[in-house]
């Protein structure tokens, strides 16, 4: 899969081949169709001095995006592939939202 990556610690990313990652039981598999760009991934670009402090390198980067499930772990339930999915960072937890 083509994927966005901070390879080295200094500015920049680059574009390359990366291996489909393996899903564990509670985990889904996406195939992302459109993605965003924000400002996290303008600190990572720059690799500013927060970037430095925080990002691990190598990293795959991005967590805006929307597409949909192609594979569920085998504890998943309720969720069926094909449905589509939007990534929102911001809410860890859906657990106890009326
Ligand atoms: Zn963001």
């Amino acid at each position: 899969m083509k994927a966005l990556v901070k390879a080295k610690s200094e500015p920049g990313l680059c574009l390359r081949d990366e291996p489909v990652p393996m899903i564990g039981p509670t985990n889904l598999l996406i195939r992302v169709k459109k993605t965003g760009i924000c400002g996290t991934d303008i600190h990572i670009f720059r690799w500013d001095e927060w970037a430095r402090k925080t990002v691990p390198v190598p990293m795959v980067v991005g967590h805006e995006f929307a597409g949909e499930r192609v594979d569920l772990g085998s504890a998943v339930q309720g969720l069926a592939c094909g449905q589509r999915v939007t990534g929102e960072s911001h809410v860890i937890a859906m657990h106890g939202l009326a």
